[in-house]
């Protein structure tokens, strides 16, 4: 009865040890923020045209080769890297236990024409900053590791597109911005269009990816705050309306007997910025689009179609909007004698959560290294959204100055850069402990 005497004091001896060794978050391993930098300046130099502007666009001769600096930097790294079918680069780093799922994480290297140096090159110059801390410190992670670089973000999320099995036949033949159709470009960077199911992961297949980006928008700077922890990509909801009335003579027409289209839908406009306002939360909704009709100074329009388009992280929340629209668009007709009609179009994109348990991990690292921190949804989309169909998605936001992207006057400074890739490192590192 000795033996097991030991293993009591053997168990109670290491229980506080590994229960505590869970949360310590080791501060002094970092990114290097001057390296994160210089790599975003020597990506800016491929795609530049005579002009100085960047047009680094997906499957273009700058793009071509910008992936084969980055390719080497992942292969100086140490990352095993290979292209799949569909063209995106996958770097892999062994892990200790070989039957745990990869933990991913990158981001695209391709740009809109005239575009920015950091949308997207900082998520895919982080994800190798990691490897490049774990090498340093001579870290070897439970969880192997993978490094996405999807191709062509901007054009529509293809190469992520491609790997969730999302991506449809009938886009191969689209041009992309190089004028290469999609299909071509898959093969100008190393794939293989009759060969795209091989590159489709399954559900499960990885633990979790992350993503950092910029924010394109300006809330982390006017707040003055270090990183957002997005809580998911908003859904999209559209309408079309039509609004109509009677076109009449408008000079001899009398003011209290017109049915004036026109006059319904600029109510409807301030109607649903009412509603939109109304909710808590940040959702949007806009009318983006008018065309009036007969549309003559001289003739009271007698039709208006217009569109509506509502965002939120909750579909049900953009439906509740829509409803009281809807109730609003009654009083509007009875008012103006007219007659509104909605069609929700088939467009719909549907929200994408962020795991819970990682915006928690990420906020637990933020805390450890003096970050500071909101929560926010994500109006743009990002390759992050079609990696929510595999596993667990995580996204970070960091300041982008004066909220300009998809621009050469894309910033972010090395400080602000170093803050995000920090919460990624650690959060990687958290997430190796489950
Ligand atoms: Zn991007």
């Amino acid at each position: 009865m000795k033996t097991p005497n030991h293993f009591v004091y053997l168990i109670i001896f290491l229980l506080p040890i590994s229960g505590f060794a869970q949360e310590v978050i080791n501060s002094e391993l970092t990114v290097n923020s001057e390296r994160i930098e210089k790599r975003i300046f020597e990506l800016a130099e491929f795609g530049r045209n005579e002009k100085g502007e960047g047009q680094r666009v997906a499957y273009s001769k700058g793009d071509v080769e910008g992936r084969q600096y980055f390719i080497s930097l992942m292969e100086k790294a140490g990352l095993q890297v290979s292209i799949d079918a569909a063209g995106n680069i996958i770097g892999k780093r062994a892990g200790r236990d070989a039957s745990k799922k990869p933990i991913a994480f990158g981001s695209h290297i391709d740009m809109v024409p005239d575009g920015g140096n950091y949308d997207g090159t900082l998520g895919s110059i982080t994800a190798l900053e990691v490897i490049e801390v774990l090498n340093e410190n001579g870290i070897i992670t439970e969880h192997p590791l993978e490094v996405l670089i999807f191709q062509n973000e901007e054009g529509g999320l293809v190469g992520s597109r491609a790997m969730t099995g999302n991506l449809k036949e009938e886009a191969l033949d689209q041009r992309s911005a190089s004028g290469l159709s999609i299909r071509e470009g898959i093969k100008a960077i190393g794939g293989d269009p009759d060969r795209l199911a091989e590159a489709v992961r399954k559900p499960g297949d990885l633990s979790a990816f992350l993503e950092i980006h910029i924010e394109q928008s300006k809330v982390l700077e006017s707040q003055g705050i270090d990183v957002a922890i997005v809580e998911g990509i908003v859904g999209i909801e559209d309408w079309d309306i039509t609004v109509t009335g009677m076109a009449n003579h408008a000079g001899s027409t009398p003011m209290n007997d017109r049915q004036d289209a026109l006059i319904a839908a600029s109510k409807l406009v301030l109607a649903v910025n009412e509603v939109v306002n109304s909710f808590e939360g940040a959702q949007v909704g806009s009318v983006g689009k008018m065309k009036v009709e007969p549309g003559a100074p001289n003739v009271i329009p007698g039709k208006v179609e217009m569109s509506l388009q509502m965002r939120d992280l909750s579909t049900e929340k953009i439906m509740q909007m829509f409803d009281n629209i809807e109730i609003k668009a009654k009083d509007i007709e009875a008012e103006t004698g007219t007659q509104i009609a909605f069609k929700h179009l088939n467009l719909s994109t549907t929200p994408i959560l962020a795991s819970k348990e990682i915006q928690d991990k990420m906020a637990q690292a933020a805390d450890a290294l003096g970050i500071s921190h909101i929560r926010m949804q994500s109006g743009a989309g990002h390759d992050v959204q079609e990696m929510g169909r595999l596993c667990p998605i995580g996204l970070v936001f960091i300041p982008s100055k004066d909220g300009i992207s998809h621009n050469p006057k894309e910033y972010s400074s090395p400080e602000q850069m170093a803050k995000g890739a920090n919460v990624i490192l650690h959060t990687v590192l958290l997430l190796d402990k489950n």
